[in-house]
């Protein structure tokens, strides 16, 4: 038998909690574009800091209604989760809170009217990838979060959506924020090792698609579009295509990875664990997704394209050559330590 999307005319209500963070904001936009009543849970006073305070405007602007809380407050959870008849609960707490998620869990289980909870996964198959310590650590917390869920019945969905697109520096969490290299590239191992790489808008895009899809239920949802398999020999050559200029390359070895994973300085440390599982063991190819557990997000939607990581550098390009005009430049790369300062806000 196969089952459909079924498509229905009664837009689900979603609650997202993480939406002023780096992937949160992704998902919660693409929450609204999809038309779906929004709710964004934030923290008591985050809307002090002027960045958050922005963010939270331009998703209010959009239509999203905005609730204070902790989601490890299980009481108020269960009480908002009430109040505001929420379907569909997305969290993308970061990495560092992860446990934070039980709190909300437990508020899924009592209200027991939840028809789907995306914990905060975003990246690998934490089930399968086995990085160094300490990124084993964060996924050790993801698998205990996925141990609850299962256990108490909730409907869930595990987005695992690979890299987002942009240079994976070794030595930064939300490397979309940072120009791809200016003066060198850092190479991992030999470059050879690919990986899949996706903007962030379409992790927003793809995630909302899965939420009240009934082929998705129970299932990790696997992020592998096939135009943005790179190594870091392709990207190097892609980005300097664009800036059209070649530039040096220096070797990252598997060494230098895990010393400075064992140097355990967050979030560095967990940073180069990871870059290590991608770039030199491959852990985001070397398994096969044909489980009943595990649904390609490619294969769900065929006619839905992904940017490519071509279409994604192009954005990269345009913003250096903004910089350099802001900075009174003739729209030439400029050095990397005055561009890369410069925070840019991603679309990819
Ligand atoms: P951020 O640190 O950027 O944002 C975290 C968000 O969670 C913020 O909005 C923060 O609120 C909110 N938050 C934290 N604790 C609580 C709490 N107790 N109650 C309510 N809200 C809370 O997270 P990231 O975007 O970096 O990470 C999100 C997920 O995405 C993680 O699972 C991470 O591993 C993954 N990730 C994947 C990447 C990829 O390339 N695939 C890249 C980066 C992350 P406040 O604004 O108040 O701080």
């Amino acid at each position: 038998m196969t089952v459909s999307a079924a498509p229905s005319t009664v837009k689900s209500r979603v609650l997202i909690a993480g939406a002023t963070g780096f992937i949160g904001q992704f998902v919660a936009k693409a929450s609204l574009d999809s038309g779906r009543p929004t709710y964004v849970l934030v923290r008591p006073g985050a809307a002090a800091s002027p960045s958050k305070a922005e963010v939270l405007k331009s998703l209010h602007d959009k239509g999203a209604i905005i609730l204070q809380g902790l989601v490890s407050d299980r009481e108020n959870m269960e009480k908002l989760l009430k109040v505001h008849e929420i379907d569909i609960v997305i969290s993308a707490l970061g990495g560092e809170n992860v446990l934070d998620q039980l709190g909300l869990i437990e508020a899924i289980k009592a209200v027991g009217t939840i028809k789907r909870f995306l914990p905060s996964e975003f990246g690998h198959d934490v089930a399968r990838a086995d990085p160094v310590e300490p990124g084993l650590h964060m996924y050790k917390e993801k698998r205990e979060i996925r141990r609850f869920v299962e256990e108490y019945g909730i409907p869930y969905t595990y987005i695992c959506c690979n890299s987002i697109a942009s240079w994976p520096y070794y030595d930064n969490k939300h490397p979309a924020d940072a120009l791809p290299p200016l003066d060198h590239f850092k190479i991992y191992g030999d470059g050879t090792v690919k990986a899949y790489f996706v903007a962030g808008t379409d992790i927003g895009k793809f995630t909302m698609k899965t939420v009240d899809d009934a082929r998705t239920l129970n299932k990790s949802v696997h992020f592998r579009p096939p135009s943005n398999f790179y190594n870091m020999n392709e990207l190097a050559s892609l980005w300097e295509k664009k800036i059209g200029r070649t530039l040096p390359r220096v070797t990252v070895t598997e060494n230098d990875l895990l010393a400075i994973a064992a140097d355990n300085i967050m979030p560095d440390s967990i940073v180069a664990a990871f870059t290590h599982d991608i770039f030199i063991k491959g852990c985001q190819f070397n398994f096969s997704i044909s489980s009943p557990e595990d649904v390609d997000v490619g294969t769900l939607y065929p006619g839905e394209s992904f940017r490519t990581l071509d279409e994604c550098f192009n954005d990269f390009a345009l913003k250096l050559k903004g910089n350099n005009k802001d900075a009174g430049g003739h729209g030439n790369a400029t050095p990397n330590h005055v561009v890369e300062s410069l925070a840019i806000s991603s679309s990819c």
